[in-house]
């Protein structure tokens, strides 16, 4: 008997057909003898319309107001649910964040789960109870609700696999496992059997929307066995993320190509080249809660330098805002900013070991014409913003210089 953390997408529960269908599969579990806790998202396009309405009314909606809108599609999700199994004879409960009582930072809309209560769901499980909890939600100190960020229901079921020690997390969602890139983009593109946690990240940091980042995270600091599946094909074994770097020499330098049109660069001016001012200038980003991924500084000249960095397209209008503010203290002379570009990286832990992999990514990009504005590289990932118009052609050639359609076939380099 295990104890299985299952968490379910917006569109395998995007229908009162799909929830039957996930009460089934829920159900066959159960009969197995396995206790299951169940994480649902709210029905695919219901966050969507939920943050739609609250724009209606408001221009900048207040973010805890935002929160208590946003979250009630998970509540829905869960009452259907456990009203789904109830008619198949299964015994099940919901809960709201709260009720379980997720315990949350007070960070509207990016909150971060500091702990998890497991009492009641533990004594439900030995009823043998079905648990079914609302992804994507949780409460502060003072009770108030909060959300974990956009794909948050992943990272909560993460976190009740790692507060539960479950024997695995299953990620049910419409794709049957990882791809070495987006399908949609690269027909060729492969299903990974395996993909280490450090792969992962950098995927799901880089754009891949398979797992929200948190997850990955998490996942990784508390050792939850983590797979990723389809809910609704019943033989595949998806791909498993590993801490195992699981490779033989015959496997291909990268696994995956991950893009993001989410990319907007702010490049600051004239800014005086003295000791400090990177830090005057991302302190205050950071304070207003903004990531910044990739930042630039220019060599010197006259004193004076450049400065860039990218931040996603929803915070570029408050990180220049930010910037206005601090404008005249660090003396800059002009704020520019680029909604035109976007990311494309590619990643494999195989890099480590080959050299040469950045000259090949570079030429393939440069035969094409594509231009590259920034470079940013880890020990596993290189990234290069690019006009967005060549996201498409830049993935498709990668994918086809790194042989990564072929069944791993071994890479000239
Ligand atoms: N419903 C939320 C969203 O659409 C959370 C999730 O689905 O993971 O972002
Ligand atoms: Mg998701």
């Amino acid at each position: 008997m295990a104890l299985i953390v299952q968490k379910y997408g917006g569109t395998s529960v995007g229908s009162p057909e799909r929830i039957k269908n996930v009460a089934g599969r829920v159900a066959k579990f159960h009969a197995q003898g396995h206790q299951v806790v169940v994480v649902v998202s709210a029905m695919s396009g219901e966050t969507n319309r939920l943050l739609a309405l609250a724009k209606e009314l408001s221009s900048a909606p207040d973010p805890r107001e935002l929160d208590v809108v946003v979250s009630t599609g998970e509540q829905v999700t869960i009452g259907l649910l456990a009203l789904a199994l109830r008619e198949m004879g299964v015994s099940a409960k919901s809960y709201t964040g709260g009720q379980v009582k997720i315990l949350t930072d007070d960070a509207y809309t990016k909150a971060r789960i500091l702990n998890i209560d497991d009492a009641a769901i533990r004594s439900d499980l030995s009823e043998g109870k079905v648990v079914i909890v609302a992804g994507f939600q949780g409460v502060d100190a003072d009770g108030n609700i909060t959300t974990l960020g956009r794909g948050g229901s992943d990272t909560t079921g993460v976190a009740l696999a790692a507060a539960l020690k479950a024997d695995e997390c299953q990620i049910y969602t419409d794709v049957d496992g990882v791809y070495t890139t987006d399908p949609r983009i690269v027909p060729e593109a492969r299903k990974l059997d395996t993909i280490t946690f450090e792969e992962m990240l950098e995927m799901s940091s880089l754009g891949s929307k398979v797992l929200q980042i948190r997850s990955v995270e998490f996942a990784g600091k508390y050792k939850v066995k983590l797979r990723v599946l389809s809910s609704f094909e019943e033989e595949s074994q998806g791909t498993l993320i590993t801490v195992e770097e699981n490779r033989n020499m015959e496997q291909p330098v990268i696994s995956g190509i991950a893009f993001s049109r989410d990319e907007a660069k702010i490049t600051i001016q004239g800014v005086p080249d003295r000791p400090g001012i990177a830090c005057q200038i991302l302190g205050p980003i950071a304070d207003a809660n903004i990531d910044v991924d990739i930042i630039i500084q220019n060599s010197g000249h006259d004193g004076m330098t450049d400065f860039s960095f990218t931040v996603t397209r929803g915070d570029l209008d408050k990180a220049v805002k930010v910037l206005d503010r601090v404008k005249s203290a660090i003396d800059a002379a002009v704020i520019e900013t680029d909604k035109t570009l976007c990311k494309v990286s590619i990643i494999g832990v195989g890099m480590r070991s080959h050299p040469g992999v950045a000259a090949k990514m570079f030429r393939t990009l440069a035969e094409e014409g594509i231009n590259i504005n920034m470079i940013s590289t880890s020990e596993i990932k290189i990234s290069v913003v690019i006009e967005e118009k060549y996201l498409e052609l830049a993935v498709r050639v990668l994918h086809k210089a790194f042989c990564l359609g072929d069944s791993g076939g071994e890479d000239e380099e």
